[in-house]
């Protein structure tokens, strides 16, 4: 997951309180969620939905609130549903989300599991653990076991793009304008507007030499 800055301004179509979807609203949900899916953080993913954070139940209040809306794609939306109700808020200034649970990626293109893990007991905390582990890994139907493989094999190939400029940097060969090249790349993928930037983060915090240099980016 990635923090989300959401803008005070509401967008001017919740205010008539017919649709909570129009398109003001999508074009500022998918400007300040970089396109990106909150939960999978698949980028321009090919069904998106605006989703109730906190399921609105047909309270017209929530159900219009900005606060309460977030960029979905279709196949997270409908593993949430409203079953995981109780979940760290990705718009809350004061969470940090990539912190909260640890991703790492698949080792292989057709890995059966990532590995989503909880880095605290709350029960917010263990909620979307929970959620972030059927979305990576449920086999729970033929059609998400199939869509879950298709996730974890693009998960894959952005950890791929991130082991290209690892292997640039450590390099027996690489100069120190080859390092820097490779560092600034870096940066782009663990950018919070780049896909599955909280897999490719956990790797380089892991790392010994490159968590230090870059931590301080991972905003
Ligand atoms: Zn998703």
């Amino acid at each position: 997951m990635f923090n989300v800055v959401r803008p005070d301004e509401t967008p001017a179509s919740l205010q008539y309180r017919k649709k909570y979807d129009d398109k003001d609203v999508y074009d500022s949900l998918e400007k300040i969620f970089f396109s990106k899916c909150y939960l999978c953080e698949t980028k321009e993913p090919h069904d998106i939905n605006v989703e109730h954070f906190d399921a609105h139940m047909g309270n017209l209040d929530k159900k219009f609130d900005w606060n309460n809306l977030y960029f979905v794609c279709s196949r997270c939306n409908n593993i949430k549903l409203s079953k995981y109700n109780n979940l760290i808020d990705c718009c809350d200034p004061k969470q940090d989300v990539f912190k909260a649970i640890k991703h790492l990626p698949p080792a292989t293109p057709y890995a059966k599991k990532v590995c989503v893990t909880a880095m605290s007991h709350d029960a917010k905390t263990a909620e979307t653990q929970e959620l972030l582990d059927a979305i990576f890994n449920s086999e729970h139907t033929v059609n998400k076991k199939i869509s879950g493989s298709f996730l974890r094999k693009k998960v894959f190939e952005q950890y791929n793009l991130l082991l290209d400029q690892i292997n640039a940097y450590y390099s027996p060969v690489a100069t120190e304008a080859d390092k820097n090249q490779s560092l600034e790349r870096m940066k782009v993928l663990i950018h919070r507007s780049s896909p599955y930037s909280a897999f490719i983060r956990w790797c380089i915090l892991e790392d010994e030499k490159l968590g230090p240099l870059l931590q301080h980016l991972m905003d």
